[in-house]
């Protein structure tokens, strides 16, 4: 029998009347497939555990992990429960039971292995098999997360690791949107669409999907498919490029708004100066995703933008200033005002006139781009962050999707 992972997101658990309408779907597919569902917390209790570990100033650690993982365990629980009373046998494996090996990283963890053949013997009792999403056991046996959003990755190793038909993702949108549907109204839905663009729309944030179950997919060729919890109509499939057969210029666009902007002033222009700097900044974890340098006007010195994560603006200043005289700069400016927008689409890599357009767009609207970066299918530029989502709405008319 085929076998099929179903996960269901925050909001698709959020009260028992909708894990009942889980459990129905559950059970009609149980009929057909060998089952495994992954479960997130009820919606908000993972926002709740975040707050208690805030208010006593706990980071990452294994404690941490204990906490924030909690919430997945009431969801399993009760579904579990509800199925057992639908007469559909069921049994909750945690993360350690199964077990799902990660690396020690807390907060952030990573899986290394998942052992499946307990879920394979309870297969075998015709049971389904319910899991909580986001957690995992480090190699030094402790409990583990997978990072927020980490329930999407939980779902799609064990799909992998199960050679699973598919594996549905069930959310409170009916599908992938060619924009963040709670932003523009006009968004319209994907019915298909490639891992690579899926992928940078994930890492350029579109939250409906953790970027690294995107990533974990298309390594195994596994089909995707994001769909409501709340109806019955077919989703958005991810797949690999092979299977489009029209290949739009652009296909979504979508924007983060948890970037910062660092410009260093004054650095020497001489070579061995950017290595020096992003040296330093990987050696201290910071990472950055867009790099500017403006070429110096006296062959002197020059200046250097590029952005990071805004939490991690005021620690990346610091250890910048701590380095002052080794780098040798004048000075360093910070702007956490500014946000990402970007257009995705495979057909970019065969098609020209796309950046023109979004250049366009931007100056009607006379937007400044504060920062370019691009890659075979996709541009990005920071712009100041109120502007966002006027700059989304007029791209997305601009490139008629
Ligand atoms: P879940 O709790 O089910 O994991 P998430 O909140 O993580 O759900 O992801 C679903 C949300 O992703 C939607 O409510 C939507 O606002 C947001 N989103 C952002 N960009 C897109 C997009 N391009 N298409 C669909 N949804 C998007
Ligand atoms: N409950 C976790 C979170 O809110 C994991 C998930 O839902 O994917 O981040
Ligand atoms: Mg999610």
């Amino acid at each position: 029998m085929k076998i099929l992972v179903m996960k269901f997101g925050g909001t698709s658990v959020a009260d028992i009347k909708k894990l009942k309408n889980v459990a129905i779907k559950v059970k009609r597919n149980s009929k057909k497939y060998k089952v495994v569902v992954v479960l997130s917390a009820m919606a908000g209790e993972t926002n709740k555990l975040q707050k208690y570990l805030d208010i006593v100033s706990e980071k990452s650690s294994y404690s941490s992990d204990l906490v924030i993982t909690s919430g997945e365990h009431v969801s399993v629980g009760l579904l579990s429960i509800i199925l057992n009373k639908l007469k559909v046998k069921s049994i909750c494996l945690l993360g350690w039971q199964i077990p799902i090996i990660t690396d020690n990283s807390y907060g952030k963890a990573r899986i290394l292995k998942i052992n499946n053949k307990i879920i394979k013997n309870y297969f075998k009792k015709n049971e389904v098999i319910i899991v909580p999403g986001f957690q995992g056991i480090s190699k030094e046996g402790k409990i583990s997360s997978l990072g927020r959003g980490g329930s999407d990755t939980t779902a799609v190793a064990l799909a992998c690791s199960l050679k699973a038909t598919r594996c549905d993702i069930y959310t409170d949108v009916d599908g992938v949107y060619s924009t963040d549907p709670n932003i523009d109204k006009k968004a319209k839905k994907i019915k298909k669409i490639s891992y690579e663009e899926m992928l940078e729309m994930a890492s350029l944030g579109a939250k409906v999907l953790q970027t690294r179950s995107v990533e974990l997919a298309m390594k195994n060729n596994l089909v995707l498919q994001v769909l409501s919890s709340l109806n019955n109509s077919p989703g958005t499939f991810i797949v690999n490029e092979k299977n489009l057969i029209e290949k739009e210029m652009v296909t979504g666009i979508s924007y983060t708004k948890n970037e910062a902007k660092i410009t260093i002033s004054g650095i020497p222009d001489k070579p061995g100066v950017s290595s020096l700097i992003f040296g330093i900044l990987s050696d201290s974890n910071i990472n950055v995703d867009m790099i500017v340098q403006n070429i110096s006007q006296d062959g002197l010195r020059a200046n250097v933008t590029f952005t990071v994560q805004e939490r991690e603006m005021n620690l990346a200043k610091k250890i910048l200033e701590k380095n002052r005289d080794l780098i040798d700069f004048h000075y360093i400016s910070t702007n956490a005002d500014v946000s990402k927008v970007s257009v995705i689409g495979v057909g970019m890599k065969s098609q020209s006139g796309v950046a023109k357009k979004m250049f366009k767009a931007l100056a009607d609207l006379k937007i400044n781009i504060l920062a370019i970066s691009t890659s075979e299918i996709k541009i990005s530029v920071l712009i100041n962050r109120k502007m966002t989502n006027k700059a989304v709405k007029k791209l997305h008319k601009a490139y008629v999707l």
